[in-house]
């Protein structure tokens, strides 16, 4: 039960009935108590949800055409990281107010993504509280080629795709707390937007599919995720930190700057896969530019980096030096 009004109802539907394109597999959408849907013959339905909460996840003062982008953003890239794809989504909207300027403007943010990914809203929830969204997606993938991360096997190459750290420089950079002499403008709006408009990875997750190994998306920084992998795979990880991809603004930060916000900065919701060598080989062709090896895939548990003599010394030790730099 919603706790708008009858008007306010009418709005809602106005701006999220027919938002996103019309599916074949959708029966019944918004409109009634459920959605009625009709998932794909042997395939696993591929579920996950995600909230932004503002003050939390986001400031008040955000675009609200970036902050639909973004919700419905971080909730296809996991899609991406399972290597699934997209068909439908709910969203639980709770509205401190009823803005209509900013309803259309977050619904429109929505929308053009979902055409983008050939997503359809098919129902949701509306209520009066706190500025939160939650937005659940739904996607296919094929059981076999689903990218777990329990998948990594030793000797695969660890990879990611785009660029590393983008995000959360940005963070750093609306905090004050990141020395931005080096940037220009147009660096720091191209901060600003991968911060505010992160581009899910569907396309690649899906050529990941059946070919990769083990795939997670990047959202509190990759040692965080890639540990993910690492644990849940019972292996090891080794990373030539030289390797790391920084766009033309952060190679304009001091290396242990960028290596350090690359690393334990989130919000990049790029993709870490590990995969054999020649597959990743094969991806990089598919993906000019966008696939970087990283690292490798040991034997040793646990997270390392290699120096320039080849000698492995573990991240904690790292992490502490990092922090003399910060
Ligand atoms: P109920 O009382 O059965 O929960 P609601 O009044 O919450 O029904 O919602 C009525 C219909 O409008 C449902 O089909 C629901 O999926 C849809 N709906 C409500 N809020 C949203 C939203 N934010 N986005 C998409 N659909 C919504
Ligand atoms: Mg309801």
């Amino acid at each position: 039960m919603s706790v708008t009004s009858a008007t306010e109802f009418s709005l809602i539907n106005q701006f999220f009935t027919d938002l996103t394109p019309p599916r074949d597999d959708v029966f019944l959408g918004t409109g009634d108590d459920c959605a009625l849907l009709n998932p794909s013959p042997n395939q696993m339905i591929a579920v996950s949800i995600d909230t932004l909460i503002e003050g939390v996840h986001f400031f008040a003062d955000v675009n609200p055409i970036h902050l639909g982008h973004k919700a419905l953003a971080v909730n296809l890239s996991d899609l991406a990281a399972m290597g699934a794809t997209p068909a439908w989504f709910t969203l639980a909207l709770s509205l401190p107010k009823f803005d209509q300027a900013w309803l259309a403007e977050f619904s429109n943010g929505l929308g053009l993504l979902a055409k983008q990914h050939n997503i359809q809203l098919v129902g949701g929830d509306t209520t009066r509280g706190p500025l939160t969204i939650s937005i659940q997606v739904h996607g296919h993938v094929a059981a076999e080629k689903s990218l777990l991360r329990s998948a990594a096997k030793v000797g695969d190459w660890i990879c990611v795709t785009g660029t590393l750290g983008d995000a959360a420089a940005a963070l750093q950079l609306k905090l004050g707390t990141l020395q931005a002499d080096t940037l220009t403008e147009a660096d720091m709006a191209f901060l600003i937007d991968r911060l505010e408009k992160p581009t899910p990875r569907n396309t690649i997750g899906l050529a990941l599919a059946g070919e990769a190994h083990a795939a997670i998306d990047i959202s509190d920084g990759l040692l965080a995720d890639l540990q993910h992998i690492l644990a849940a795979s019972d292996v090891g990880g080794c990373l030539d930190l030289t390797k790391l991809p920084f766009s033309s603004a952060m190679q304009k930060l001091p290396v242990h700057t960028a290596q350090n916000l690359a690393l334990t900065g989130g919000d990049d919701y790029e993709l870490c896969f590990t995969a054999a060598a020649e597959t990743a080989l094969m991806l990089s062709e598919q993906f000019p530019g966008m696939i970087q090896p990283i690292g490798e895939i040991i034997e040793q548990t646990g997270l390392f980096y290699q120096n320039t003599t080849g000698e492995k010394t573990a991240f904690e030790s790292i992490k502490a030096g990092y922090d003399h730099f910060a």
